[in-house]
């Protein structure tokens, strides 16, 4: 039950621990190994921070141009709203210039009746003139009719006389009387045709009254078709100020969805931008830890004997549990490049310098969660060299020469790992190569 449990553990370790050493389809790059380890994390460091900085450029990128579909989305409902709102206001307006027309078509019917009405009218005021020369030589007549009376039946009544001159009716009663027998035929005939003549006219300017009332109840009608059509007018032009209005809103709407889209796409190649900066300070760093590697080899080739004697194992012969081996790793899906020692219960353990050489690497700062943790790097000349990480404890400090057996650090879990363990890699000439070409299990 006790070993189940722990195979289980060791599954979960050979998953998750030194994925630092798991760096697939990017096998040029070999993790530091400098004796300068200030320089060579500060470098690492400024990869990693890069590294999240574009991490976080690409999810604000990506955010932006979330933000820049979702406006457009919206500014694309406010144009439809527009086309629609536009194809309203076409419509009134063609409704607002045939009602236009039909007021001018009406002014113009207007304008004619009143010519009418005015004609009429000349020709009322012609016929009270007739009228009224007739009536003045009809009371010519009377008042010379009235002389003749005068004279051939002397009365002694003036008011008589002025009965005759005052009354039109005189004439019937005058005309039919016996009186009248003696007038001068041609005198009468002549008063007949005056009173005939005043008669029509009085007839004709009766007619012309009734038309021009008729044309003036015309009129009236007419304005009230007119009034009427401008006060249909009056409501296309509110319901054309309403489309108008909504419209502009509409534009004003638009727009501001404009100016934001205009701003994000700024922000995004602004981002953009910063994210190609950070991209070149990141390749600059990662040439110059190159550069620091290089270097650093070359001085530990220069500098270290090679020490000739057989391989020791880094830990206790007691703990010999492989959790991963060097290679290909099927769970990871890349190379792993060393091997994980990892019995339960080695937190804290002795690690040991498997040869003789220097000590080029004694890391103890590092990012939790990230890469080696705490871990040293021995160089034993020759092209080859010894790494040691996750350790809890560093013994050792940069250019002191250890011997095969010394104790160089403890045990731990700390950078990329969930369990205590060692990762142990052997390098040469700056490659990592399988431990077990070197060292074996003790029997
Ligand atoms: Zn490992």
């Amino acid at each position: 039950m006790k070993k189940r449990t722990r195979a289980i553990r060791n599954t979960v370790f050979a998953l998750l621990c030194c994925t630092a050493a798991v760096t697939a389809g990017q096998s040029a790059f070999v993790p530091p190994i400098v004796s300068h380890a200030d320089t060579q994390s500060d470098l690492e460091n400024k990869i990693k921070e890069a590294d999240e900085k574009l991490k976080e450029l690409d999810q604000k990128i990506a955010e932006a141009g979330t933000n820049i579909e979702s406006n457009k989305e919206i500014q694309d409902t406010y144009w439809d709203k527009l086309v629609t709102t536009q194809n309203k206001i076409d419509l009134v307006n063609l409704s607002v210039a045939d009602k236009e027309q039909e007021i001018v078509d009406k002014e113009a019917e207007i304008a004619a009746v009143e010519l009418r009405i005015s004609d009429t009218e000349e020709r009322i005021a012609d016929k009270e003139v007739q009228i009224e020369m007739l009536d003045r030589q009809n009371k010519e007549n009377i008042n010379r009719f009235g002389q003749i009376m005068h004279a051939m039946y002397i009365t002694d009544s003036d008011d008589y006389l002025s009965i005759i001159a005052g009354s039109a009716d005189f004439y019937d009663i005058f005309v039919r009387s016996e009186i009248m027998k003696s007038v001068n035929e041609q005198n009468l005939n002549f008063m007949h045709q005056l009173l005939a003549d005043i008669d029509r006219l009085e007839e004709d300017q009766r007619g012309l009254e009734e038309d021009k009332k008729n044309l003036e109840y015309d009129k009236i009608t007419l304005e009230s078709e007119k009034d009427e059509l401008i006060d249909q007018k009056i409501a296309l032009d509110e319901e054309k100020k309403y489309y108008n209005d909504l419209n502009s809103s509409y534009w004003d709407e638009y727009n501001t969805y404009s100016v934001k889209i205009k701003d994000l796409e700024t922000r995004q190649a602004n981002l953009q931008y910063e994210k190609k900066v950070t991209q070149a300070d990141r390749e600059k760093a990662e040439r110059e830890l190159e550069e620091e590697i290089r270097r650093a080899q070359e001085r530990a080739k220069n500098n270290t004997v090679y020490d000739t004697g057989e391989w020791a194992w880094p830990v206790s012969p007691s703990y010999t549990l492989i959790t991963t081996y060097f290679g290909y790793d099927s769970w990871r899906g890349g190379n792993h490049g060393g091997i994980d020692i990892g019995n339960s219960g080695m937190m804290g353990a002795n690690i040991y310098a498997s040869k003789g050489g220097e000590v080029i690497v004694a890391k103890t700062t590092y990012i939790p969660g990230y890469d080696y943790g705490m871990y040293v790097v021995i160089d034993h000349g020759n092209g080859y060299q010894t790494l040691y990480a996750h350790c809890s404890a560093i013994y050792v400090s940069v250019g002191q020469v250890v011997n095969k057996g010394d104790c160089i650090a403890a045990v731990g879990s700390t950078g990329w790992s969930t369990g205590a363990h060692l990762h142990f890699e052997v390098r040469k000439d700056g490659g990592r190569i399988d431990p077990f070409s070197v060292v074996s299990i003790p029997q």
